[in-house]
């Protein structure tokens, strides 16, 4: 793999970081996405879902709540972005799966790009009917409830950085066989950096995610004009600054260069980015601990300790503490929704952290 991004970026004089991150994640025989055994407890990396069936149990009461406040529109999709081994679904539509009118309503759309991490879908909510999309612009014109976990983290980013004033993008070359990272000769003129002057320091990095700028921007147009509302739950702050960039094999940090394709690559999400342009309304930004802490997941928590003794019991406490204590993903990590103008904030967001 390192050979074929090596040959590419000599073709190309260069590749960006974004090039670079598409490449690894999703070249068609070698990519992360496509290869690997890679979410799980024996994988490279564990998502709040793969930690406990309470995350996807509380997102999925969420969703319905908000489905509820909106006066339950029938039909409506139920929309993941980047489901990776679809636990997350299988747990949101056992958690609504008592909710009056809920299932008989919704229809089931992914967005996913690997097919590899398709068929795995399926077979995790093997008893209803799912499509697959590639882009939000294939969105039946119905609300759309949605879901985003480690989704937006795994999108490309390009990276810059400030000279004298002036930024230059970050690119990828092969020298004597090795990949490394340079800055491009020429200075970038995109108006977006011009603005960062003002907050960064000659030797500074920034990120933009242009995809994922493009796709929040669509997910937003969709709720104002069609209804619905969603939740982005990633890693990152309102504004990031510095090369996030990094790579992670068997749970450790490994050399971005060390193993292209069979790492995991992400960088963290620049939320104010995401809702610069939106058209609906958004809430303000919550650390995850604080949310799933806000819709209950201390007494969810204790109702399923009153059926787990010995082991069972010692996972089950970790698992909350790993998903809600600042140490570990509470505060790392942050939740934002999106929802129209005009319906109420949603629960969880309504007062300051
Ligand atoms: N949400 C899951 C997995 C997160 S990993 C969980 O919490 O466990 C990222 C997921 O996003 C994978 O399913 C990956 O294939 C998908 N993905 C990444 N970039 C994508 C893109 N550009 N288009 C569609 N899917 C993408």
């Amino acid at each position: 793999m390192k050979r074929i991004i090596g040959k590419q970026a000599v073709e190309k004089g260069g590749l960006s970081v974004a090039q670079y991150m598409q490449i690894c994640l999703f070249d068609p025989e070698h990519g992360y996405y496509r290869t690997q055994h890679i979410f799980g407890t024996k994988g490279d990396f564990v998502t709040a879902p793969e930690i406990s069936q309470m995350f996807g149990e509380i997102i999925g009461l969420w969703l319905a709540q908000c489905w509820i406040e909106q006066d339950q529109p029938k039909p409506f999709i139920l929309l993941e972005l980047g489901p990776g081994r679809g636990t997350l679904m299988a747990d949101i539509l056992r958690a609504t799966a008592k909710v009056a009118g809920f299932h008989e309503a919704m229809q089931i759309v992914f967005v996913e790009a690997s097919q590899q991490l398709r068929s795995l879908q399926k077979k995790a909510v093997p008893n209803v009917k799912v499509s697959w999309i590639d882009d939000i612009s294939q969105l039946p014109e119905q609300p759309v409830f949605f879901v985003a976990n480690e989704f937006f983290d795994a999108l490309p980013v390009h990276q810059f950085q400030r000279q004298n004033n002036k930024w230059f993008e970050r690119q990828i070359i092969s020298q004597e066989e090795e990949l490394c990272i340079v800055n491009c000769r020429h200075a970038s003129d995109l108006v977006q950096l011009q603005k960062r002057l003002a907050d960064t320091s000659d030797g500074d990095i920034v990120e933009i995610n242009f995809l994922a700028r493009k796709m929040a921007e669509a997910l937003g147009r969709h709720i104002e004009a069609f209804a619905g509302s969603g939740l982005i739950i990633d890693y990152g702050d309102w504004v990031s600054l510095g090369d996030t960039l990094q790579a992670v094999q068997d749970q450790k940090p490994v050399d971005i260069f060390a193993a292209p394709g069979q790492s995991d690559l992400t960088a963290h999400v620049d939320f104010a980015a995401l809702v610069k342009d939106l058209a609906c309304a958004h809430s303000r930004l919550v650390p995850q601990g604080l949310f799933l802490e806000r819709l209950g997941i201390t007494q969810r928590a204790n109702m399923l300790a009153a059926y787990l003794t010995d082991d069972a019991l010692q996972i089950h406490i970790a698992a909350h503490r790993r998903l809600t204590h600042s140490d570990e993903m509470g505060s790392l990590f942050k939740v934002i929704s999106f929802y129209p103008t005009s319906a109420p904030t949603p629960t969880g967001f309504d007062y300051a952290p």
